[in-house]
């Protein structure tokens, strides 16, 4: 195993030489609609830090969209996946199945909330669990409609982009969408009309009445709903949103789905941010965080509601792969030895005051939000506008990556920097990470 020093050093200029040259190879090699936000081609990487091709450590911010959060190639994953790859690599668990994927199906229902008997499923993407919550939630509830709500994001798949709310880059020109989809407004607080407080008082009933007159509460499968919200924005609902939903599921006989792919595992600094908000959801996807880097996605929810569906009706041929679950044992063994729930709140103390301390230089910071190792800061005009500021956050985020910093934006308007280091990193690592944002901010800003 290779041992990468946690510090950043700038060799050559950002990207390099050699990364350059890989880049032309990407363009005339791979669909440009794949895009990357940064083209430096990585070589190595450890903990917090990605070495490229040229020698330059570059500091992680964004944890691969919120996957290496034990850190990237973190010892127990390595170890467990080079033990599992060496003793057999696919069996294909629906036709001769393994123990690793029951174990991970255990730490599921272990670590989930509420005590409830529970089963699980296994996918290999964030977009597979969704489909897969949502065609259980119709067999289950014999209904059709599923109500996910602004801003979101579910995935890229037919299904999932139905679901996922921006047009670009996501849906544009790739429809028709699946139908019986319907999209209800977002607790924002930071964009509610009246303001924050208004939203924690009328967000609920807005959502309410929209199902109420626009789908109609006995037609509704599902609500699908990031407890915060991701792609769109890192949004935290107001409190208390995310409760009365799920409640109001459960009087109306709907299923609530926790889209907990970006927020599980430690990232808000407990196990699943519906626990923060006292919710036990009916099903509950996750993918991300869980498995240390390899694809491993998973539905898990109550017995009686995962049991009702037929045999054969879900699976995959790789879902669940052996490789995939013992990297998300590796995963799940290092979160509970190194409590790294208790480091996200430990990361997020870290972040804050510093964020504060930048937005009272800076009014073009209009929120700072999130939980956990799960924050942001929405980018404006200025105090009292709060149009967008786009080409703000573009200019902050090149010069970050200039700097050797991998940071990621996100939100409908592209104007939110999101913060998602490993939470292995060191105390030492996010300062100096904060400081190249600091200095980016200010010179873009200034
Ligand atoms: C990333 C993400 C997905 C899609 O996951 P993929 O593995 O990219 O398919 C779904 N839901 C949420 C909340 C996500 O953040």
């Amino acid at each position: 195993m290779t041992t990468v020093a946690q510090q950043r050093v700038l060799r050559t200029a950002i990207p390099g030489p050699l990364s350059v040259e890989l880049h032309q190879r990407k363009l005339a090699t791979v669909s440009a609609g794949v895009g990357t936000g940064l083209p430096v081609y990585v070589e190595r990487a450890g903990g917090g830090i990605l070495v490229d091709v040229d020698g330059n450590q570059l500091i992680d911010f964004g944890s691969g969209i919120a996957v290496t959060s034990v850190g990237n190639a973190a010892p127990r994953v390595v170890e467990r996946v080079q033990a599992q790859v060496a003793d057999f690599t696919h069996t294909c668990f629906m036709v001769t199945p393994y123990e690793e994927y029951l174990e991970v199906c255990e730490a599921l229902a272990d670590l989930t909330p509420g005590d409830h008997e529970k089963r699980s499923a296994l996918f290999n993407s964030g977009a597979e669990a969704v489909e897969n919550a949502v065609k259980i939630a119709r067999h289950y509830t014999g209904r059709q409609a599923v109500v996910a709500f602004d801003h979101a994001y579910h995935g890229r798949t037919n299904l999932t982009m139905a679901l996922t709310a921006k047009n670009m880059p996501y849906k544009h020109r790739f429809g028709p969408f699946a139908g019986e989809v319907y999209r209800a407004p977002m607790s924002y607080p930071f964009r509610w009309p009246g303001g924050p407080a208004d939203c924690a008082k009328e967000s609920f009933d807005v959502f309410v009445s929209h199902v109420h007159s626009q789908v109609g509460a006995d037609n509704v499968a599902a609500v699908v709903l990031e407890p915060i919200q991701g792609e769109g924005g890192f949004i935290v609902p107001a409190p208390g949103f995310v409760r009365q939903v799920a409640d109001w599921c459960a009087e109306h006989g709907i299923l609530f789905i926790a889209d907990e792919v970006q927020t599980g595992f430690c990232r808000t600094g407990d196990w699943f941010a519906s626990e923060h908000e006292g919710v036990v959801p009916d099903l509950i996807t996750t993918a991300k965080g869980m498995a240390g880097g390899l694809p491993l996605a998973a539905v898990t929810g109550r017995a009686e509601v995962m049991d009702a569906i037929h045999g054969g009706g879900l699976g995959g041929t790789y879902g669940g792969n052996p490789v995939a679950c013992a990297s998300a044992l590796g995963a799940i063994e290092t979160m509970r030895e190194e409590d790294l729930c208790g480091r996200a709140r430990a990361i997020e103390t870290i972040f804050l005051p510093r964020l504060q301390a930048l937005a009272e230089r800076f009014p073009q910071i209009g929120d700072i939000r999130g939980r956990g190792a799960m924050l942001a800061i929405e980018l404006v005009r200025g105090a009292g506008d709060l149009t967008p500021d786009a080409a703000l956050t573009a200019a902050v985020n090149k010069e970050c990556h200039t700097q050797g910093l991998v940071i990621l934006t996100c939100g409908t308007y592209g104007n939110v920097f999101r913060f998602l280091p490993p939470l292995v990193a060191s105390d030492d690592l996010l300062a100096e990470g904060l400081d190249i944002f600091e200095a980016a901010f200010a010179k873009a800003a200034g």
